[in-house]
């Protein structure tokens, strides 16, 4: 089943063409990495998913559904079930790590307070921050702070991911946790996203192995079948087109000089 569909989109900011005959599919469960320059337009396609850019001209299907000139009101519903951790995951600074997470959840006012409490341990377990509930953002390390931000995006249970630059400015280390997490929810609970990176090391971890349920409630991570065709797969824009689609293999081995420049 097609999750996210973007069909021949067109986007000009301020005269400025962003997005050029752009198209993209992104099927339940798998994880499309988008890579390119600074402005190429990465941003502007979670926004599009999110409904909070239009194109200009184009098709965007979500789940199936033509969402291209949803109203505002209908939006709302549609982001409910959807994720998305922005660049630079920032977090309200005067609130506690338990509150951001809440925050969503408080501002739609539809649960009472213990189910609210229950929501977030939930998701800040996921995490493994579930001690750090009541503790303040700047208590904690920079891995830590965005590991709050992706849990606050999991209230919901979202069935899409929309993740900017996760790992951006995280030691290898940490990083390495932002990326099992995120391989979690794509292998495990089979959450549909697009992930935007610059991070070529995240993007590797990402498409060559896969989570796999283990021993009581653990977790392992393997390498994923070489033979079949990756859940992860790759697109390369330049200048608001796709330059390269697929596998981390095609990728790394293209002679196009952009990506050269690119990978190298
Ligand atoms: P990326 O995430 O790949 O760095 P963006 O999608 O954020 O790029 O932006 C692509 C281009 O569109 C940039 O030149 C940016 O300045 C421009 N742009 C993005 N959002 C807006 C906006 N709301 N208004 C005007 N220009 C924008
Ligand atoms: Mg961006």
């Amino acid at each position: 089943m097609s999750v996210i569909r973007f069909e021949s989109i067109r986007k000009v900011f301020d005269g400025q063409l962003v997005l050029d005959d752009f198209n993209l599919l992104v099927r339940e469960a798998e994880m499309k990495i988008v890579i390119g320059g600074s402005g190429s337009g990465k941003s502007t396609i979670l926004k599009m998913v999110l409904g909070l850019v239009r194109p200009d001209s184009g098709r965007i299907t979500l789940w199936e559904r033509d969402v291209t000139q949803l109203a505002e009101e209908e939006w709302l519903p549609l982001r409910g079930t959807m994720g998305m951790v922005f660049q630079g995951g920032a977090l309200f600074d005067s609130l506690t790590v338990g509150e951001n997470a809440a925050y969503r959840l408080r501002e739609q006012a539809e649960l009472d307070e213990e189910e609210i409490r229950g929501t977030v341990e939930e998701v800040l377990g996921f995490v493994g921050l579930g001690d750090a509930i009541d503790k303040m953002p700047s208590e904690l390390s920079g891995g830590m702070r965005r590991r709050v931000a992706i849990a606050r995006s999991l209230v919901g249970h979202p069935r899409i991911m929309l993740y900017d630059e996760p790992t951006a400015g995280l030691d290898p280390i940490t990083s390495r946790t932002i990326c099992e997490l995120i391989m979690k929810l794509r292998d495990l609970d089979r959450v549909t996203s697009i992930l935007v990176t610059h991070d070529l090391k995240a993007a590797h971890t990402m498409a060559a192995e896969k989570a796999l349920p283990g021993e009581n409630g653990e977790v392992r991570f393997v390498p994923r079948d070489p033979d079949t065709p990756g859940v992860t797969q790759f697109v390369m824009l330049e200048r608001g087109k796709v330059l390269l689609e697929g596998g981390e293999e095609e990728l790394l081995s293209s002679p196009d000089p952009y990506i050269r420049e690119f990978v190298d």
